[in-house]
């Protein structure tokens, strides 16, 4: 893209996703599958990939043209087969993740080692494959479903903390590799604090039963309670960042970490 199609004064055109092949990772649920639909329904060929096959086949029925990949990002040789398999990319999503929650010193090694392969290795490596043809064709979009626990640590979280401070580094590096090799190929870490998806609907329903409080007053008082804001963020509130940061209007945003964290930061 040249320098007065990027900066020129024209008024703002409405995104067009059509024709764009979107790969996105732990698509079977929450905030992957939002992501999937919205782009979908923006015309986009989707490439949907997740460790949960029958997840993928619901999905796959409600939503436009897309490609299933059924793939388990915590072995490698499964990164590199997405990877093929998904082929040219111009958006790659990646968004595959799962929590363990524990104290360092009684964390389960294989359960460090399973979090860092999915939501920091697996990336990597999808942007690793995905990048040359973004810089072939001048132009592509990696966005990294980070957190709030990406720019801040909670305890009990080693793992999930670790990794997703080093997908928000990483996310750093592609812009700036990217931005040496052409204008329009940027990098964007999202971080939300608590999303409204099956993994904190568990909680919610867990620590209402162990203490006792309704449900409401888990949300706010011991889920939300770093939040400003008191509220859970839908999943597809996710889904429209994503887009927005995947626009030509967002050209000049890239390496950057966008909160999405109902004021948990302002603190
Ligand atoms: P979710 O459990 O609804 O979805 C995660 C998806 O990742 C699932 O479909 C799961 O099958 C898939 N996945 C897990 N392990 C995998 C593996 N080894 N290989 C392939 N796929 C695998 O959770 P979600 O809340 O939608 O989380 C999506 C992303 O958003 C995660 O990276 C998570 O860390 C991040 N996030 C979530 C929240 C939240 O509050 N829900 C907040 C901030 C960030």
């Amino acid at each position: 893209m040249t320098e007065a199609a990027i900066g020129g004064g024209e008024m703002s055109q409405v995104d067009s996703f059509v024709g764009r092949r979107v790969l996105v990772t732990g698509a079977a649920s929450g905030i992957g599958l939002a992501i999937a639909k919205h782009f979908s329904l923006q015309g986009s060929t989707v490439v949907i990939s997740d460790v949960d096959a029958g997840g993928l086949e619901e999905l796959s029925k409600v939503i436009g043209p897309c490609e299933i990949v059924v793939a388990n990002l915590a072995e490698r040789g499964q990164v590199a087969r997405l990877a093929k398999e998904a082929g040219h990319v111009d958006i790659l999503v990646n968004n595959a993740g799962l929590q363990h929650v524990s104290r360092l010193e009684d964390f389960p090694e294989e359960r460090l080692d399973t979090l860092l392969a999915v939501m920091l290795v697996a990336p990597f490596l999808l942007a690793k494959a995905c990048l040359p043809a973004m810089y072939q064709q001048q132009w592509g979009r990696i966005v990294n479903i980070a957190s709030v626990h990406g720019l801040v640590a909670s305890a009990n979280k080693g793992a999930y903390v670790a990794a997703k401070h080093g997908l928000v580094g990483l996310t750093k590096v592609i812009a700036l590799e990217a931005a040496a090799k052409c204008n329009d190929v940027t990098a964007h870490a999202i971080c939300p604090s608590y999303v409204r998806t099956s993994l904190v609907e568990d909680q919610i329903e867990d620590q209402s039963l162990v203490t006792g409080l309704p449900k409401d007053q888990v949300i706010s008082g011991t889920l939300l309670a770093q939040n400003a804001v008191k509220l859970l963020i839908e999943p597809d509130d996710v889904a429209s960042a994503v887009a927005w940061v995947c626009g030509t209007k967002a050209w000049s945003m890239t390496g950057s970490a966008l909160t999405m964290d109902a004021g948990w930061l302002a603190h």
